[in-house]
């Protein structure tokens, strides 16, 4: 199985939402990060880092990544509300 297939069958509860141009490309959100859904773009922000980035799914909602970020309000953490049975 590869790593696309296994990133297709996780389940998303939550969105991320990284500000890029506040983001130095320490990649300590990608480390924390145990789902490994995100990730360290080729491309430079306009402070000239690598930024990172999130790969649109299987995010958690854990906050690993937002606890690990050095940079405030670089990272955001939607979480999908959850459905209840009426
Ligand atoms: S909230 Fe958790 S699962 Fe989602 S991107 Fe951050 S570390 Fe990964
Ligand atoms: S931890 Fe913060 S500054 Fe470091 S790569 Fe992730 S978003 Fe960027």
């Amino acid at each position: 199985m590869t790593d696309t297939m296994i990133r297709t069958h996780k389940k998303t509860l939550a969105n991320v939402e990284i500000v890029s141009r506040l983001c130095k490309g320490c990649g300590f959100c990608v480390q924390a990060c145990v789902q490994d859904c995100l990730a360290i773009s080729k491309d430079i922000n306009e402070r000239g880092y690598n930024y990172a980035y999130y790969l649109g799914e299987g995010c958690t909602g854990c906050g690993l990544c937002f606890y690990s970020c050095p940079e405030p309000s670089a990272i955001t953490i939607i979480r999908h509300p959850v459905k209840r049975d009426p």
